[in-house]
């Protein structure tokens, strides 16, 4: 059974990485021996860039308490998560989807922009987290997450490389393929 952690603070992330969790989510304030630790233990992080700033942009609608909290969690987290990347830990793209804030959409696009954008990871880093990563984590690399021979073909097709521009994986315009077959929308 895979297990996730939504943890934040570097003792908890520790106490749950100690036990084995296969991911954490959010993973705010994360510190070295944490990396260390994930690196060891080859537990996966999941950063959800997009669950604090959906907070952080809805100063009307949220308590003021959570404003702060989630600013003091935004700052520390770029750094960490540019950290934990460059370290070697196994990145996996998530946005806590479901929760409150951010809707039930698939923002996933937005996230990886912003994993970019904010985690300053770079774009290579960001679509291995969305696509091999994940796909590791899960368990399911032998048939997701790579374009190769004995894998199903599942992938998006674009207008542009993403590599240049993340945000055009936020485009309408996209070709989808399971399984080799394309999606019709
Ligand atoms: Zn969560």
């Amino acid at each position: 059974i895979k297990v996730a952690a939504h943890a934040q603070g570097a003792e908890g992330i520790k106490i749950a990485v100690r036990a084995g969790v296969d991911s954490v989510e959010h993973a705010f304030h994360i510190d070295d021996e944490s990396i260390e630790l994930m690196k060891n233990k080859g537990t996966s992080v999941v950063p959800t860039m997009i669950a604090m700033k959906r907070i952080i942009d809805r100063p009307d609608e949220v308590p003021s308490w959570m404003i702060e909290r989630a600013i003091t969690h935004w700052e520390a987290h770029q750094k960490s998560i540019e950290k934990a990347a460059a370290a070697g830990v196994n990145i996996v793209m998530g946005t806590d989807s479901g929760t409150p804030f951010n809707g039930f959409g698939n923002e996933s696009a937005v996230e990886m922009d912003m994993m970019v954008e904010f985690g300053h990871m770079t774009p290579q880093q960001v679509l291995k987290s969305a696509t091999v990563n994940a796909a590791k984590m899960m368990g399911i690399n032998d048939n997701y997450g790579a374009i190769e021979v004995g894998q199903y073909a599942d992938f998006i097709v674009i207008r542009e490389n993403p590599i240049n521009n993340m945000k055009v994986l936020q485009q309408e315009q996209k070709q989808i393929f399971q399984h080799g077959h394309a999606v019709i929308r």
